[in-house]
């Protein structure tokens, strides 16, 4: 088995052969056929969370490396431990990643992403940048139809969290236009999900000029740039002077944050999911002279990645751009996603 592993924190990742582990008990081998590349890997290699006033959340007792990053894994079942049941060898699946630890109060009412002691693949343990990966258990494998591989893996992370934080917005926007901060892999995912659970097309937010064309060709309604000084006022001339029903942050900085809050009309919900970093006040009294909420968002759960991929699999969501690379160049297209030069979502094929 050849994994690309975080070996020591910042950096590169090493290339690293052992012997394919044989599943115990329950446990599925699946072999890999694709693996996206996420964004919070960045901050997962670098070893760190930027916690806002200089503090940092560091990664190293939920890593505890070596181990092989990639949380969104397609591939199909090789072997089966003598107890799995609810799959067979050959089966094509996407792998739920957000796996926890299967007894506490989240586990056992179906909120496995809460919790507080995961055992998340890529992350807690060995996930997909390589050509194997063990899965705990065949129900965290996931049909995938005839979606092509390298796009169903990114159903695993950017796929359910968009859809986790577009859900979010359901019921609490009034049917307003509603506002994606953040035109990443996992932002135009969420436009992809605006249409298809909300029924309307987002306005984008994004600093980067790219970044805001490409939502555009993705179907977003406007694109404009947060560090604009008229921004908030095309927000309010795009959504009849009433600012928008919700905001989704998929950035997580203090300034996307700030700028979500202040799109937001009366009773809006900013909802965040980005991890950039960073931290923000805003004055105790606004809650209550707007009635604004801000909520976080966290993946999804099982039972909202079924839901999910009912709804793509039955040709409902218009796929992302996606850029393939091979297994051996993890470490490359780690860095260029850390630049930003990544348009779209990287997927590493072994
Ligand atoms: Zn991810
Ligand atoms: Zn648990």
């Amino acid at each position: 088995m050849k994994s690309y592993k975080v070996v020591e924190f910042g950096q590169p990742l090493k290339r690293i052969e052992e012997a394919t582990p044989t599943p115990q008990g329950g446990e599925v081998l699946v072999r890999v056929t694709a693996a996206g590349v996420c964004h919070s890997d960045v901050h997962l290699w670098e070893g760190f969370f930027d916690m806002g006033g200089g503090n940092k959340y560091s990664t190293e007792k939920t890593m505890n490396p070596p181990r092989t990053m990639g949380h969104e894994i397609v591939g199909v079942v090789e072997a089966l431990g003598p107890n799995a049941k609810g799959a067979k060898v050959g089966d094509r699946a996407i792998v739920y990643p957000w796996i926890g630890c299967g007894t506490c109060w989240y586990c056992e009412h179906g909120r496995e992403h809460l919790c507080p002691t995961p055992r998340a693949l890529g992350i807690g343990k060995d996930g997909g940048f390589s050509d194997h990966v063990l899965v705990p258990d065949a129900k965290y494998l996931y049909p995938y139809g005839n979606i092509p591989t390298e796009l169903a893996c990114l159903y695993a992370c950017s796929g359910i969290t968009a859809f986790g934080a577009v859900k979010k917005a359901v019921g609490e926007d009034a049917g307003k236009p509603i506002l994606v901060i953040g035109a990443g892999g996992v932002g135009l995912m969420g436009v992809r999900f605006a249409k298809s659970v909300l029924g309307r097309e987002p306005i984008v937010a994004d600093i980067d000029e790219n970044k805001r064309k490409l939502a555009l060709e993705n179907g977003a309604v406007a694109a404009l740039d947060p560090r604009d000084k008229d921004a908030r006022k095309k927000i309010l001339e795009l959504t009849g002077g009433t600012g928008v029903g919700a905001a989704i942050d998929f950035v997580g900085a203090d300034s996307t944050a700030q700028f979500g809050l202040r799109a937001l009309g009366r009773g809006g919900r900013l909802i965040v999911v980005g991890l950039f970093g960073g931290t923000f006040t805003m004055p105790m009294p606004m809650f209550a002279f707007t009635g604004v909420q801000i909520v976080g968002s966290v993946t999804g759960s099982p039972a909202e990645m079924a839901e999910m991929m009912a709804l793509v699999t039955s040709g409902k969501v218009t796929p992302v751009p996606i850029i393939k690379r091979p297994l051996d160049e993890a470490d490359k297209t780690l860095q260029e996603l850390r630049k930003g030069l990544i348009m779209g979502r990287a997927v590493l094929i072994p």
